[in-house]
């Protein structure tokens, strides 16, 4: 550890390098300055990473405008474009100066790893702890457009072929028709989220079927060109444009040699085998930001001496259509189905009907999801249950608004206990 000097004060601190300055990065960086020297590398030009740049802000910037209309839209493909942009130079702007404010030093280069030396480009730089938050990067192929080139392109299109109906393909899809465009999506398996829920996959497919979106389902693609998809039944499907929605690398190259498979491996700490250095983010195989965030923290912790786990259960996932759809856990054990036409607050704002299912084993929450308005609130109360063990006996104590949408966690939770 080394004396560090800078107009303010002089303090005995540790020296800690950080590789990337995504969501991980920047809120690793955030819990270390108050008591390390904290050092960002980061090779993009602005801040933010995947999510503020490529990702969760411009996609949930253009999907937000279309979310409260019932009726067709005046809203195009390019005034909900400037939104994202606009979003993401405010985003990026804004942690360039909270980072300045918490004295935090930005370095913009390539950072790579040599005999556990971090390098910024061709200056190496002492550090007591490094952490390596990458994330993954989209690889650019010829022709080929993904999600993450729709708020910097000038393009319109009639039609789309949107490829893959995971979150990313159920996003783009929706808004997309909302749009009022000709959606086809193609997805390997026979029915939507099919991973996640029986009920869920059945009415989220009807639901965007019902929308007018074209569905491939059970599907695979055997060529993707800019204009067609060639499916393996030999059938072309064409459009004005294609979009692929997975398939993003992890920025692993630099730092092979911490022991990886295809992510790095670490501990439940958030160590990697080499002594001193921590990883986080999607580059230990997380996929959002609000993990990544967690896992900036946790290392940060960690980094300064606590010893805290970092703990994968229970973590909400969100998809931004309307209705949202959420979900967190794993359904099993006994489950019960709430329709949110039950509730006040759906009457009050003339919703169409929606659904809460709760899942319980052992009086303990397993899991749950959600297809209605404010789902991400509601499944995030439920993940707050499972992540601290609530016991149903003592979850019934819980006192939510009227009239809420979140009064739906409370009905359900008083129907699985009848
Ligand atoms: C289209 C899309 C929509 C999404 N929507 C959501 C959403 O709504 N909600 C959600 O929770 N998640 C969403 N995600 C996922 C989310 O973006 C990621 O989970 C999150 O960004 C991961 O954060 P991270 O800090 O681990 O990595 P990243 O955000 O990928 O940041 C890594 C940073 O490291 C830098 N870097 C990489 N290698 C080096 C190097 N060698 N030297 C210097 N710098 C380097 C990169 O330039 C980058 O800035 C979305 C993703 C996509 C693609």
């Amino acid at each position: 550890m080394k004396l560090y000097i800078n107009e303010k004060y002089t303090y005995l601190f540790m020296k800690v390098v950080i590789v990337g300055a995504g969501p991980a990065g920047i809120y690793a960086a955030l819990n270390l300055s108050k008591h390390a020297k904290v050092t960002l590398i980061e090779r993009e030009e602005r801040l933010g990473g995947t999510c503020v740049l490529y990702g969760c802000i411009p996609t949930k910037s253009m999907l937000h405008p279309l979310i409260s209309l019932k009726q067709k839209t005046e809203f195009t493909l390019h005034s909900l474009r400037e939104n994202a942009i606009n979003s993401i130079n405010t985003i990026s702007k804004n942690l360039e100066q909270l980072l300045l404010s918490h004295d935090i030093e930005v370095i913009h280069a390539n950072g790579f790893l040599r005999s556990s030396i971090v390098n910024a480009g061709n200056t190496s730089l002492a550090a007591d702890k490094i952490l390596i938050t990458t994330g993954t990067r989209r690889e650019k192929l010829d022709g080929i457009r993904f999600t993450e080139d729709l708020a910097y392109s000038k393009d319109d299109y009639n039609s789309v072929i949107v490829v893959g109906g995971d979150v990313g393909g159920i996003e783009l899809s929706w808004m997309m028709r909302k749009l009022g465009k000709e959606v086809h999506l193609i997805d390997k398996n026979n029915a939507l989220l099919q991973n996640v829920d029986n009920t869920l996959s059945e009415i989220v497919t009807n639901y965007l079927a019902q929308m007018g979106v074209k569905l491939h389902l059970g599907r695979s693609t055997s060529k993707i060109n800019s204009n067609s998809v060639v499916l393996e039944s030999g059938e072309i499907i064409s459009a004005d444009s294609v979009f692929v929605t997975f398939g993003r690398k992890p920025n692993i190259e630099g730092f092979e040699e911490i022991a990886h498979n295809k992510y790095i491996n670490v501990d439940e700490y958030l160590r990697t085998q080499v002594p001193n250095i921590y990883a986080a983010g999607d580059i230990i195989g997380t996929f959002t930001a609000h993990e990544a965030i967690y896992g900036g923290i946790i290392a940060a912790r960690n980094i300064l001496g606590e010893n805290r786990e970092f703990l994968v259960e229970g973590i909400p996932k969100v998809i931004y259509i309307h209705p949202q759809i959420a979900y967190v856990g794993v359904m099993s054990g006994k489950c019960v189905t709430l329709n949110t036409l039950s509730l006040t607050r759906t009457i009050i704002e003339r919703e169409d009907e929606g659904f809460l299912k709760l899942c319980a084993r052992d009086d303990r929450i397993t899991g749950a999801v959600a297809f209605m308005p404010n789902a991400e609130d509601v499944i995030s109360i439920i993940s707050i249950l499972i992540r601290y063990q609530i016991p149903l006996k003592d979850a019934v104590n819980l006192v939510l608004p009227h009239p809420s949408y979140l009064e739906a966690v409370t009905e359900a939770l008083m129907k699985l206990e009848s």
